[in-house]
């Protein structure tokens, strides 16, 4: 007895602290995280290049939870580009919204008949899934936005629900999209907009901290995180500064932002034990300035600490 409580002491010292990479049994990359019933889900994409390989393999996205930030759980495949009629492949950026208990996952795959990436939505009454297209079509093709001539500026989509319940979805490469959803969260209203930032690339992610709306995107090439503000969701966006640089042996660059028991995280991906096409999601913490500017994010092997390490002892429920 007294072996084991020694035993569980020193995997509470070793567990104590994250280490970035924070997923090792796969590569994955682009991570949106939603907090639900004081758990936190994760969701990213699957790289699955080989070691030589020269481009994205994407054929799912995948789930992992954490109750402390530092033991992430697999909860595996959450979707398939299998699943999808209209895909000719490429299970790209997504990320997940709950509305009265359903779970919406937003997507970018390749159309197989409209040329280019495209945005489709699927809905689960669970945040582990599996997840059924909601639709039988896309959300968005690229025909849609003709602004730039782009295959791909389709892509990388986050919702965000604002404080009056309108939901808005932002998506993007080279040109920064948004649109309103209906309350149904699976068809737009409205015209479709564009927002003006500087560099930007790819990767808008929407966030709000007190009374501020945070827009962060990848900006540049390679690229590192930077932020505009507004007072409103729907603009006008001031420039902020860039948070985060350039990641390790990594072009891409992609954000989710998550309070979660009284702390921001900044969660993210890197080439760290793979490269660009192996990518791995990291973890540090965000903190703010008292102005409400963000402060550049640190990026370290160690990443964060667990929520509550006494917690550490106790077998983590899964379902
Ligand atoms: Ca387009």
């Amino acid at each position: 007895m007294k072996t084991l409580f020694t035993l569980l002491f020193l995997s509470t010292i070793v567990f104590a602290k994250a280490q970035n990479p924070i997923i090792t049994e796969m590569f994955t990359a682009d991570p949106a995280a939603i907090v639900y019933n004081d758990t936190v889900f994760l969701y990213a994409g699957h790289d699955e290049a080989t070691v030589n390989g020269n481009g994205y393999v994407m054929n799912n996205w995948q789930v992992f939870s954490s109750s402390d930030m530092v033991n992430w759980a697999s909860r595996g495949e959450v979707f398939n580009v299998d699943k999808i009629t209209w895909s000719k492949g490429d299970a790209w950026a997504s990320e997940v919204e709950e509305r009265k208990g359903k779970f919406y996952l937003y997507f970018c795959t390749e159309h197989k008949t409209i040329a280019g990436k495209a945005v489709g939505v699927a809905v689960s009454d669970n945040p582990t899934g599996p997840f059924e297209d909601a639709l039988g079509k896309a959300l968005i093709t690229n025909n849609q936005t003709t602004g730039i001539d782009s295959y791909w500026d389709d892509i990388d989509p986050t919702v965000f629900i604002d404080d009056d319940n309108q939901a808005y979805l932002y998506w993007g490469n080279s040109a920064c999209y948004f649109v309103k959803l209906k309350e149904n969260m699976i068809e737009t209203e409205g015209d479709i907009q564009v927002v003006n930032l500087p560099s930007f690339t790819e990767a808008p992610y929407i966030h709000k901290y007190k009374n501020t709306y945070y827009l962060s995107y990848a900006y540049g090439w390679p690229e590192k995180i930077a932020y505009a503000t507004s007072t409103s969701i729907t603009g006008p966006w001031t420039f902020a500064k860039v948070i985060n640089d350039n990641v390790n042996q990594c072009g891409t660059n992609h954000q989710s932002i998550i309070e979660f028991q009284n702390q921001w995280y900044f969660i993210y991906h890197t080439g760290d034990i793979g490269g660009d096409f192996r990518r791995s999601v990291a973890i540090e913490y965000l903190y703010y300035n008292n102005d409400g500017s963000i402060r550049e994010i640190v990026q370290t092997p160690f990443g964060v600490e667990a929520i509550n390490k006494i917690e550490q002892c106790k077998p983590s429920p899964i379902d």
